[in-house]
């Protein structure tokens, strides 16, 4: 006879009470529904079960809903140093849906103005970073005092501007008569802020650039908050104060190619490549980059630079990159399967995925299903967004790291990926862009940066990973500053799954006695 353990009676136990339980409560709301049929009838029974689901459901709603306004209070603390009532975007989203369904506004056009003080100067000096927390922080409490409400009649009960500071930006939402009027209003708040400023001594020079968009009432708020957001942009890039919004500055992904990229993701026609990194201290392979390509039928192999922009505004980019995630740890599932040994191998991910409040969920979901450890992936982020270094969600990073996930900073160097990020978040590891490889042989400079990189690496534990090597002169001078890891054609190019696995073969990873 099969015997027992201890803990499986436990679990046969714990489930037997949980089937009964479950089915009692079903009974109970069986019961339920067939009394109130015998008593008001069969379609007073159906409505009372459709008000249970809908009941249900709106706890659900309010679970999550919390969940989310806590990320984003998280994500407001970081930016702004401290805790304010500040709305966050969740609560100002809601307010202004509100208040434009207020009749007695209609009369009134109702304008989202995106602005930010963009610092001058170096942004990656950390003190400076600072300060401007601490100035924003002061312009938020400012703004809440004296312009929450109508700004031309400041005690109005209508409290018709509402605020919230957002990805270090700041949003109104507010009711003007015309352009002009908006005006106005961007050239009181300039001189507020920067009399703000000077009674608050702050030292750092800033620059208002503002970005407005007028909604109309079926407009969906969120796209309605973003073409503000566009219209500030743009102004940043050509030193304009105030840009209203115009169709043509959206880089526009048309519905086809949007449509294009989704049948690709349904017909399974984006593949994953793998690109090896080779360890100069350890004189061996011991990771790889898995990178998106789109095979189409229509037009060949396609690299990711092709459709990865399309894809992000589009809002598809997070369903590419899970895909890529998903068929990653299949195939990482197969080889661990057959007793391969393996790599690790690092996923891109856009740093939008940090601000979904599930990502983490389905990140260990996914981790779950195909059982591989989380040792085995890595994750990179590159950061493409100004400001991102201020409101990336961190505590998703240090969550990724518990669960033993390494996190890497992708084209460290470019961008927004700086110095000021290395301090703030715990990353593993960074990724040198390209640029700088491009130039290593020939200019001293980019070499005397690289070995500072380097040292820096070394000094605080993160490892430095280099990428774009192509030729031996390259490897020579790297080899000689200590680099740690190299990833590019010299080594190997990204190759298909195949090719991949007979790479993994040549180089002793044929089994689970092969060479370390
Ligand atoms: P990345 O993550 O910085 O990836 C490195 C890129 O450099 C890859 O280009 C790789 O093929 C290329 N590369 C590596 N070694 C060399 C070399 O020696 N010479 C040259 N000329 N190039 C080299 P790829 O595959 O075209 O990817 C471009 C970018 O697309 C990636 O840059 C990454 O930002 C993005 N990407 C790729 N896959 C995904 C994905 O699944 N999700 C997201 N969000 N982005 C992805
Ligand atoms: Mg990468
Ligand atoms: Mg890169």
């Amino acid at each position: 006879m099969t015997r027992f353990s201890k803990r499986q009676y436990v679990v046969f136990i714990l489930v037997a009470v949980g089937f009964l339980a479950a089915s009692a409560l079903g009974v109970l709301i069986i019961a339920h529904v067939i009394q109130i049929a015998q008593a008001f009838g069969w379609v007073a029974a159906g409505l009372a079960v459709l008000l249970f689901g809908f009941m249900v459901n709106a706890v659900k709603a309010l679970i999550d809903r919390r969940n989310v306004t806590e990320q984003l209070e998280l994500e407001n603390l970081y930016t702004l140093g401290q805790k304010t009532s500040f709305y966050n975007i969740y609560q100002f989203e809601n307010r202004a849906r509100v208040l434009r369904t207020k009749g007695w506004l209609k009369n009134k056009k109702q304008y989202i103005i995106a602005f930010s003080f963009a610092p001058l100067g170096i942004s990656s000096n950390p003190r400076h970073n600072d300060e401007v927390s601490a100035f924003n922080f002061a312009i938020a409490q400012f703004l809440t005092e004296h312009y929450y409400g109508d700004r031309k009649n400041p005690k109005n009960l209508f409290k018709s501007n509402v605020f919230c500071f957002h990805r270090g930006e700041f949003l109104i939402y507010t009711f003007c008569h015309d352009e002009k009027d908006v005006k106005e209003l961007t050239a009181k708040l300039v001189q507020d802020v920067y009399d703000l400023g000077a009674k608050e001594k702050v030292r750092v020079l800033v620059q208002p650039f503002f970005g407005v968009y007028e909604a109309n009432y079926s407009d969906n708020m969120t796209f309605a908050i973003d073409n503000a957001q566009i219209a500030r942009s743009i102004g940043e890039e050509s030193f304009e104060t105030v840009t209203f919004y115009h169709e043509s500055f959206r880089v526009t992904t048309s519905k086809d190619e949007a449509s294009e990229i989704v049948e690709a993701l349904t017909n399974k026609e984006l593949v994953v490549y793998y690109q090896p990194k080779y360890s100069l201290k350890e004189h061996r392979f011991i990771s790889a980059e898995a990178l998106v390509r789109w095979n189409s039928p229509k037009y060949g192999l396609l690299s990711p630079a092709s459709f990865i922009e399309k894809a992000e505004n589009a809002g598809l980019i997070s369903q590419i990159d899970l895909y890529v995630f998903e068929r990653t740890l299949v195939d990482l599932a197969e080889a661990i399967k057959r007793g391969r040994r393996i790599m690790p191998v690092s996923v891109n991910f856009s740093l939008y995925e940090f601000f979904s409040p599930n990502f983490l969920t389905v990140f260990v979901g996914l981790l779950e299903k195909y059982k591989v450890p989380p040792t085995l992936v890595e994750v990179e982020i590159t950061e493409t967004t100004s400001q991102a270094n201020q409101f990336m969600s961190i505590s998703i990073i240090k969550k990724l790291k518990d669960l033993g996930v390494r996190v890497l900073m992708d084209d460290f160097g470019i961008g927004y990926s700086g110095i000021d990020n290395l301090r703030k978040i715990p990353f593993d590891a960074i990724k040198i862009d390209k640029s700088f490889t491009d130039l290593i042989v020939e200019d001293e400079k980019t070499r005397n940066i690289v070995k500072l990189i380097v040292e820096l690496g070394h000094r605080s534990d993160i490892e430095v990973i280099i990428e774009g090597v192509d030729n031996e002169q390259q490897v020579a001078y790297l080899r000689k500053m200590k680099m740690d890891t190299i990833q590019g054609f010299y080594y190997s190019k990204p190759l298909p799954l195949d090719q991949y696995e007979l790479f993994l073969k040549e180089n002793g990873f044929e089994g689970r006695g092969a060479r370390k």
